[in-house]
């Protein structure tokens, strides 16, 4: 990771995280933060929020590179870490979902009334997933038992079984599985939020790019809507689990990038509010 000289109070610091050693039925998601990059930057799109932020005209959205990764916890902790120091935020691009336990262990520390919303098919709470507590099935139980975060809101979910269920109950989970999901859904969060995306909230219809295609899942358009709706301040998120051998097209690269796009926007300092004047357009 470079330029971390060039981070400030309220700088948006993207980092890549290139890191799939704890997926468990496939792997490839180490190639992802390349591949959300070239789609970010692809000359297919331009780099404005639905709310017209320019990223490309922000001094403070700053991409600081990819982290190299030996040491699965400290190699990830300590550089979010130093960027947190410095009253920045981090947009994360994974990676598998076990980037997210050493990430919070970074956010946990510097704010002690966090919120996380995660979007997903799985709830991620096994105690352990094949013998491995670190395993990308896992890490919201080791965040919650460490306490890392005051609440936890997973949105998506639709694939828990009895022993994530426990896991759910004891954590005090709010689950919002795709069985009661309603678009008129209204995140609403008292203290700073974290946005945890796993790109299989999305149907594979949508997101063919992942490593576990589960049927029945978001549109590309309502996890927009989630974030634009979203209320609260957002202070950090990750994208994880796109998986480029899976993604031949590159649909799912660019829907990442699209919610990338559209989560920096609200992180600015210009706070995603809209710049253009008197938008609201009457249809008669
Ligand atoms: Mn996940
Ligand atoms: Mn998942």
């Amino acid at each position: 990771m470079n330029k971390l000289n060039n981070v400030k109070a309220g700088t948006v610091a993207i980092i890549g995280i290139p890191f799939d050693e704890h997926s468990t039925f496939m792997k490839g998601t180490a190639l992802a933060p390349q591949k959300i990059r070239g789609a970010l930057k692809s000359d297919s799109s331009n780099m404005c929020t639905e709310s017209i932020v320019d990223l490309s005209a922000e001094p403070q959205f700053l991409d600081l590179g990819d982290l190299n990764i030996k040491n699965y916890i400290d190699d990830i902790e300590q550089p979010i870490k130093n960027i947190l120091e410095k009253e920045a935020f981090v947009l994360s691009l994974g990676g598998d979902h076990s980037v997210t336990y050493p990430i919070l262990k970074a956010y946990g520390k510097k704010y002690k009334n966090l919120n996380i919303l995660q979007l997903d098919a799985h709830p991620d709470l096994y105690n352990e997933y094949e013998g491995n507590i670190y395993s990308h099935a896992c890490p919201f139980a080791r965040i919650m038992e460490e306490n890392l975060a005051e609440r936890l809101v997973q949105v998506g979910i639709r694939t828990m079984n009895p022993h994530q269920q426990e896991q759910a109950k004891r954590f005090n989970v709010e689950t919002i599985d795709m069985k009661q999901w309603h678009p008129s859904f209204n995140p609403a969060f008292n203290g700073p939020v974290y946005i945890s995306l796993d790109m299989d909230v999305l149907d594979p219809a949508f997101a063919p790019g992942v490593s576990h295609h589960e049927p029945g899942g978001l549109s590309t358009r309502e996890v927009i809507q989630i974030i634009q709706k979203l209320k609260g301040p957002i202070v950090g998120a990750d994208i994880v689990e796109v998986n480029p051998r899976q993604d031949p097209l590159g649909i799912t690269a660019m829907a990442a990038a699209k919610f990338l796009k559209e989560i920096a926007g609200k992180m600015l300092p210009s706070g995603g509010q809209s710049l253009v004047p008197n938008s609201q357009i009457n249809i008669p």
